[in-house]
């Protein structure tokens, strides 16, 4: 069985992808996690006493404990999920954000660059042992904002506009160096919006569906016209999942869901499905720099890799405001006082 360090495997999608591949028993998995405020280790609860399943509480900077998992796990793989990822927290305190998704995936990438060489050859390249592959998890929002037409496909330049972006796309820039430069096998994905289960309130629709059920106004930026491509995340961890296995080294992968949709869209259909009222419905001032319009085109990982989202829109987000409905304990424990003071500073004085 392979060997996966999984970190940041506590969030929205990381716990998805670790409990995916629990149930497909492919791999011994470590979820390293520093455990911030979107780490939530009760994503986690149906699979954490399974054999192949190890969590360790730490953060990705700290060089010591992931040369520690190394020697420990001989891992063949590393799929790295963690990081800072909310735009709105980049733009309050950008330090954080470069501190992890930059600098954090760089200590990854040079440990395993060390675990993983067995030898130098004749141009004093590095080899490695058979097998193992970085992934990089990777966002739309690195190629920066389209307009009304257009696709990014993976030769879209780089132009992120955001702090949070901007330290996606340098991470993205060192994981190619690291090919580039020291051969070392990697992948990177780039995906759209991402829905679905144990997702943390501050963003879009658990925090519409969260509002609307306690009767909170729904704060929407500027004109809500800013359009997002949305893509269930059992659908992105599927096809992180294909990439890892079959993704051809050194390439990147756009993974979309084919759904474009408006902020104000999202929010009346929420309001809709839950039988409120669109006087919830509160705009507020536009984000900062916010972009206008993302669009993946997807034809790369469909065509070459044989993945395809299997939900539809309509289907997915009818099951996660479900999934949302039955776990109000689950929202209530994770909106805590810190969430409410971050709550209240983004949104009362708007
Ligand atoms: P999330 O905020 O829900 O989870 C991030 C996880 O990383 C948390 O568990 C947190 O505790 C952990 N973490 C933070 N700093 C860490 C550190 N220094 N060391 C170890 N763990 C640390 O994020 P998410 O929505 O699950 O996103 C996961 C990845 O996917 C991110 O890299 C993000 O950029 C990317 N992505 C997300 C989306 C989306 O729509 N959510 C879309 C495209 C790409």
């Amino acid at each position: 069985m392979k060997s996966i360090l999984v970190t940041g495997g506590a969030g929205f999608i990381g716990s998805n992808f670790i409990s995916l591949l629990v149930k497909k028993q492919l791999f011994r998995i470590v979820n390293l996690d520093a455990l911030t405020y979107a780490g939530n280790l009760e994503n986690l609860k149906e699979i954490e006493n399974n054999d192949h399943y190890r969590f360790v509480k730490g953060s990705i900077n700290d060089d010591v404990l992931v040369e520690a998992l190394f020697e420990e796990e001989q891992f063949d793989y590393v799929v790295n999920f963690a990081a800072e990822s909310h735009v709105d927290r980049s733009i309050k305190n950008p330090e954080i954000f470069v501190m992890t998704n930059v600098l954090g995936t760089q200590v990854l990438l040079n440990i395993a660059k060390k675990f993983w060489q067995t030898g130098i050859d004749k141009n004093g390249y590095p080899i490695y042992r058979d097998g193992v592959k970085y992934l990089q998890v990777s966002t739309d929002e690195v190629y920066g904002a389209l307009g009304k037409t257009g696709m990014f496909t993976e030769s879209t330049p780089l132009s992120p506009n955001s702090p949070y972006s901007a330290s996606k796309a340098s991470a993205d820039l060192i994981v190619r160096a690291y090919n580039e430069t020291f051969k070392m096998p990697i992948n990177i994905t780039r995906c759209s919006n991402n829905y679905g289960p144990y997702q943390f309130p501050e963003k879009l629709i658990p925090l519409m569906i969260n509002n609307c059920l306690n009767d909170r106004p729904l704060p929407v930026y500027g004109d809500g016209m800013q359009i997002r491509d949305w893509l269930h995340v059992l659908d992105h961890c599927e096809a992180i999942e294909t990439v890892l296995e079959h993704g051809k080294n050194g390439e990147i992968y756009n993974v979309g869901g084919n759904n474009e949709k408006a902020n104000i869209e999202i929010v009346k259909l929420i309001i809709n499905a839950l039988d409120k009222n669109e006087s919830l419905i509160q705009y507020v001032n536009d984000r900062l720099g916010h972009d206008r319009r993302y669009a993946i085109d997807n034809t790369k990982i469909t065509t070459e890799l044989g993945w395809s989202p299997k939900y539809t829109f309509e289907q997915g987000i009818k099951e996660t405001i479900h999934w949302y409905l039955d776990q109000s304990e689950w929202l209530n424990r994770v909106i805590n006082m810190e969430y409410m003071v971050y709550y209240n500073t983004m949104y009362s004085k708007r």
